[in-house]
C-alpha cells in the first residue's frame, strides 16, 4: 500500500507554472485519503479561474498514478482565493480579500467595458465578485450591465444590487443622467469613503473599481484609504493612448499599488466578410509598455461590433455570444488576472507591502 509520504513525494514533480513552486510546498493538497490502492485527495488552488487547472489536475493523477500498488486516484479540484496583504492598523472591507482598480490614461479606451466584462466574467468561473463603479465623470456600469434597480438600506450600509452575478455599486446610482459633476477633491474622495465604508460588500474574492480615466482625486483617496492588491491598466495600441496610460502606471508605482497587467483593447478588427485582420490603432504598443513598465500583457480584445452592441443593450457579450472570440478574449482576460493576483498575494507573503502614508 502506497504512503501518504509517497504520494506527496510524487505531488512535488508537478509545479504551478504561474506561482513556479510545487504544488505540496504551495499548501494546495489537503484531505488525502488511503484505502488499499485508492488514493483521493483534493488539490485547493488559489483561484477558481486557475488558466491551468486541468492541466494540474492530470499531472497530479499521472505522477500518483505511477507509484506501486495504487489502483485508483480521485482528485477533487477546489479553490480558495488568497487575500492580498493586509497591513496592520489600515482599513480593510471585512471579506473582501483582494481590490483592483482598473484604470487607463485617455478616456474612451473602453476602460469601463473592459472592467464590466472582466467581472462578469471571473464571476462565471465562480468567483465572489464585486464591482465598484467610480468613473465618476461617466459612470457606464450600469447601463453596460442593464440595472435598472437601485441599492437597498440594509443594516450596515447600501445592499447592492447584482446583475449576472456580479454586486455593483455605481457613481450612476447617485447622479441624475442630466446632471453634470463638477465636483472638488473631498466631496470625490467622500463618494469613494462611502462606497468602501458603506456598501454591504459581503465575501468578495475580487473587487473590481472602475477608476475615472487620469490620474485625479478619485485614483489617490483610493490608494491612500486602502490596501490594494494591484491595478490594471486598459489603453488601445497606439503610441498617444499609452503615453497617457504610462502616467497612469507611474500614479499607481508612486503610490505604492503595482501593475498587474495591462490590457490592451480595440487591438484589432477582423473583417466579418473576408477575415482579414487589420491593426486599425496600431499594433505591438501594449508589448512594448509591458516590456517597459516589466509587467504581463493580460490579453487583447478586438474592436468589434458585438462588443458595443453588448454594452448598449446591457447583457455582456459573454452571455449573449458566448462561444464567440470577444467572449473568449475577456474569459482570458480573467484568468490571467486571476493568475497574477495568485503572484502577488504570494510575494507579498513573503516580502510584505509596505504603505506610504501622507
Ligand atoms: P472608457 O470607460 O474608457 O471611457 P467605455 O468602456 O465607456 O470607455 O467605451 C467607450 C465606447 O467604446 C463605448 O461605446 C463602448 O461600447 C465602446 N467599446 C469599448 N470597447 C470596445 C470594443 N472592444 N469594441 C467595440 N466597441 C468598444
Amino acid at each position: 500500500m502506497a504512503t501518504e509520504q509517497q504520494v506527496l513525494d510524487a505531488l512535488r514533480s508537478v509545479q504551478d507554472p504561474d506561482l513556479h513552486r510545487d504544488i505540496v510546498s504551495l499548501g494546495f493538497i489537503q484531505d488525502m485519503k488511503i484505502v488499499g490502492g485508492d488514493v483521493s485527495f483534493a488539490i485547493n488552488l488559489t483561484t477558481p479561474a486557475c488558466p491551468v487547472k486541468d492541466q494540474l489536475k492530470a499531472q497530479a493523477e499521472e505522477a500518483v498514478k505511477k507509484i506501486s500498488g495504487v489502483k485508483s486516484v480521485q482528485i477533487d479540484m477546489r479553490a480558495e482565493v488568497r487575500s492580498m496583504a493586509m497591513p496592520t492598523g489600515q482599513f480593510t472591507i471585512p471579506g473582501v480579500k483582494n481590490i483592483v482598480p482598473v484604470g487607463s490614461g485617455k478616456g474612451g479606451v473602453g476602460k469601463s467595458t473592459v472592467a464590466a466584462n472582466l467581472a462578469v466574467a471571473l464571476a462565471g468561473t465562480g468567483a465572489r465578485v464585486g464591482l465598484m463603479d467610480a468613473d465618476i465623470y461617466g459612470p457606464s456600469i450600469p447601463t453596460i450591465l442593464g440595472i435598472t434597480e437601485q441599492p437597498k438600506p440594509g443594516q450596515r450600509g447600501l445592499i447592492p444590487p447584482v446583475a449576472y452575478g456580479v454586486k455593483v455599486i455605481s457613481a450612476g446610482f447617485f447622479i441624475k443622467p442630466d446632471q453634470a459633476v463638477i465636483w472638488r477633491g473631498p466631496m470625490l474622495s467622500k463618494l469613494v469613503d462611502e462606497f468602501l465604508r458603506n456598501v454591504e460588500w459581503g465575501e468578495l474574492d475580487y473587487l473590481i473599481i472602475d477608476l475615472p480615466p487620469g490620474t485625479g482625486d478619485v485614483q489617490l483617496t483610493l490608494c491612500q484609504r486602502i490596501p490594494l492588491t494591484g491595478a490594471v491598466i486598459v489603453s488601445t495600441p497606439q503610441d498617444v493612448a499609452l503615453n497617457v496610460a504610462e502616467k497612469a502606471h507611474i500614479m499607481f508605482q508612486q503610490l505604492k499599488c503595482a501593475t498587474l497587467g495591462i490590457i490592451e483593447n480595440m487591438s484589432y478588427y477582423i473583417c466579418k466578410h473576408c477575415g482579414e485582420r487589420e491593426e486599425i490603432f496600431s499594433s505591438g504598443g501594449a508589448e512594448r509598455a509591458a516590456a517597459k513598465w516589466k509587467v504581463p500583457v493580460l490579453g487583447k480584445i478586438p474592436l468589434a461590433k458585438n462588443i458595443r452592441e453588448a454594452s448598449d443593450n446591457g447583457r455582456p457579450i459573454g452571455l449573449v455570444e458566448p462561444g464567440s472570440p470577444e467572449a473568449a478574449a475577456f474569459a482570458e482576460i480573467a484568468r490571467n488576472l486571476a493568475a497574477q493576483i495568485s503572484i502577488r498575494n504570494m510575494q507579498e507573503q513573503e516580502e510584505p507591502l509596505v504603505k506610504i502614508t501622507f
